[in-house]
């Protein structure tokens, strides 16, 4: 049988750079051929050869109802029928903007865009418009978006290429990028210390996924604030990842249970709030969102913002993931693969850890959770690789490298996820 998968990528790769759009599609990291998606239902999706998958990537986070929810299409459908883009505001917008607050109660305002780079971006732009100061402090391992001053030690699909940075980044532009060592509070105290006056902000992913799963520690998040609200520097959260799929108050409602009144100064979001669509948004203070253009000094435009089909997809998707039990429902179906890949592994005697957040998971070869990059990057890469491929193979589709998080969506049923384990328990005895 011909490989279609084979025969496109090669085709790709005649037009397309490396025969992929975003690098990490490209296998690169684990080797072989991508899988081409034809069409995708609920957990699955179907590859050119017509193969089947438990799909646990979901579009890297937004497919948080599985492909294809009713609802979701519907919605999608009809405001294509009333058009694509207007480049004038419509309601929809105020909707989306008004569910998103509703939920997110440390912003007053926000503003859509059509991409997380571009929201992590202005979302920097604005922090350094709104102190008046140029240096900012991010970690490594913690991935904000392809702009050229967030483009340090940014983990995920940097990592796969051993860049640091990239090729094309003049080094003035990131002369302000302070890079620290994640959970590392004695690194912030010391940056803070000699920098601190001159910080615009502290930008965090604050359950970090670009370094697979990774969990600021509530110390660590405790001492980010306090630092901050100190030296009149802006705590900036990057929720494009963790944002309405950890708990729909996102990853800061989680800190807020641990730490009383604790609240980011910014978010930026993605992936969930356009269900599948181009979207994502930042926001944050009245006084902050009001230097933004066209009421501040601070400017910031987008053709395609708040896009109407895109406003439908993502409002609807927010409806739905709003409904009584949807958390609790997804929260157990994510930790019983969990549990369930953990129990394989141990019977396996592979060294294994795992953690999860609402929908987000993420699994090391490692015997203890990591606390920061260089321990992820510590995983057995070789062994990572044998487990994607043994996986794929039996139809279970997982990012194509070790420093990923994964995703559960609400049509993933326990069905599927007890093939997961049974396919996982198979690969585990051949590592
Ligand atoms: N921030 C985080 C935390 C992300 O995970 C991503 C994308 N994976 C981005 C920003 C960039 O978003 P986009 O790919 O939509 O530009």
């Amino acid at each position: 049988m011909t490989d279609r998968n084979q025969t496109l990528f090669d085709r790709a790769a005649q037009v397309i750079p490396g025969g992929v759009n975003s690098p990490v599609r490209a296998f690169r990291a684990v080797g072989g051929t991508p899988r081409f998606v034809q069409r995708a239902q609920g957990a699955y999706f179907w590859d050119a050869n017509g193969q089947k998958y438990i799909d646990y990537i979901g579009s890297w986070g937004p497919m948080i109802l599985g492909h294809g929810h009713p609802a979701v299409l519907e919605a999608v459908q009809k405001a294509a029928l009333d058009g694509f883009s207007f480049g004038a505001p419509t309601e929809r917008e105020i909707e989306l903007a008004e569910e998103i607050l509703k939920h997110v109660p440390s912003m007053e305002m926000v503003r859509l865009v059509s991409s997380g780079t571009e929201a992590g971006m202005s979302a920097l732009r604005l922090a350094r418009g709104a102190t008046g100061r140029s240096k900012f402090i991010k970690f490594e391992g913690c991935y904000h978006g392809h702009a050229d001053a967030l483009l340090v030690k940014a983990g995920s699909g940097l990592a796969t290429f051993g860049n640091p940075t990239s090729a094309g980044v003049p080094p003035e532009v990131v002369r302000d990028t302070l890079v620290l060592e994640y959970n590392n509070i004695t690194a912030l105290e010391e940056a803070f210390a000699l920098h601190g006056k001159d910080l615009a902000c502290v930008m965090i992913e604050p359950i970090a996924g670009n370094m697979n799963f990774v969990r600021a520690s509530v110390p660590f998040m405790k001492r980010c604030r306090e630092l901050c609200s100190e030296h009149g520097a802006l705590l900036v959260f990057d929720e494009v990842m963790s944002g309405f799929r950890v708990a729909l108050g996102s990853a800061q409602s989680v800190y807020a249970q641990a730490i009383p009144g604790f609240k980011p100064d910014m978010t930026v979001l993605g992936k969930v709030i356009g269900g599948g669509m181009p979207l994502a948004a930042f926001g944050g203070p009245r006084e902050i969102m009001r230097q933004l253009a066209p009421t501040g000094p601070v400017y910031q435009a987008g053709t395609l913002s708040g896009n109407p089909v895109a406003t439908a997809c993502g409002l609807t998707t927010l409806r739905e993931i709003a409904k009584p039990g949807f958390w609790d429902a997804l929260s157990a179906r994510t930790q019983s693969l969990v549990d369930g890949l953990k129990g394989a592994a141990a019977s396996a005697g592979v060294p294994f850890s795992a953690d999860c957040q609402g929908g987000m998971f993420g699994f090391f070869l490692l015997p203890e959770l990591p606390q920061n990059y260089a321990k992820v990057m510590t995983s057995d890469s070789p062994k990572f690789n044998m487990l994607f491929h043994g996986l794929l193979d039996g139809g279970v589709y997982i990012a194509p490298a070790l420093y990923e998080a994964g995703f559960v969506s609400a049509a993933h049923t326990e069905a599927d996820i007890a093939e997961t384990v049974r396919v996982a328990a198979d690969v585990f005895k051949t590592l």
